[in-house]
């Protein structure tokens, strides 16, 4: 079997997650491949999508002009995985904060969250913690850039990590969303948890 993971490739860290993939991929002895998605039309060959972090606002925009949205809700239909990090996850979900408001962007709302955009603050803007996640043994590395949170989670959401009260990681069926960016770090544990909801 061939594994196509789609990375959207309007703007963000688009390489670095490509990068991340293909040295999961080959971890894991499979046969694979790691597609940029920039237009529509690509989304439906894929087994498993990531949105990456950057500006949610422009991603968004773009994703909707672009028809990449509406392929992604049927994507999630599919039950495909669906990952998103950092503005990635603001797009996941289902309700924003007054900034997600005041913009006017649009949102997928394959998730049924709420975030928030800037969570720890802006005097604050990056940080790395040793984070306790509920689905590994001892701690994972995150880095957080301008990151957002989730501020409210329905049941049917599973929540993976929290950092000050504020959830960093959760899922829901394949789809998966987190605040921070691990592919800027080595360890791929959350790569490979991603690629095994498939
Ligand atoms: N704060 C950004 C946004 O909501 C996300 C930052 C990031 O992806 N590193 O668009």
């Amino acid at each position: 079997m061939t594994t196509r993971i789609g990375v959207i490739a309007i703007q963000g860290d688009v390489e670095e997650h490509v990068i991340a993939l293909e040295k999961t991929l080959v971890e894991r002895r499979e046969k694979g491949e790691v597609v940029k998605i920039k237009h529509q039309g690509i989304v439906d060959s894929c087994d498993a999508i990531v949105i990456p972090g950057g500006e949610s606002t422009t991603i968004g925009r773009l994703m909707e002009r672009e028809g990449i949205f509406q392929e992604l809700k049927e994507a999630a239909e599919e039950e495909k995985p669906i990952w998103g990090t950092c503005a990635g996850m603001v797009l996941l979900a289902k309700e924003g904060d007054e900034e997600v408001a005041k913009t006017g962007q649009p949102l997928l709302g394959l998730m049924d969250v709420k975030v928030k955009r800037n969570a720890f603050g802006r005097q604050r803007e990056s940080f790395e913690v040793l984070l306790k996640m509920s689905i590994f043994d001892g701690y994972f590395h995150a880095v957080f850039i301008r990151a957002p949170a989730i501020t409210y989670a329905t049941d049917s959401v599973e929540v993976l990590a929290t950092l000050n009260g504020q959830i960093v990681a959760a899922k829901q069926k394949n789809i998966l969303a987190l605040s921070f960016h691990p592919e800027l770090t080595v360890d791929r544990r959350i790569h490979h948890y991603f690629l095994d909801l498939g």
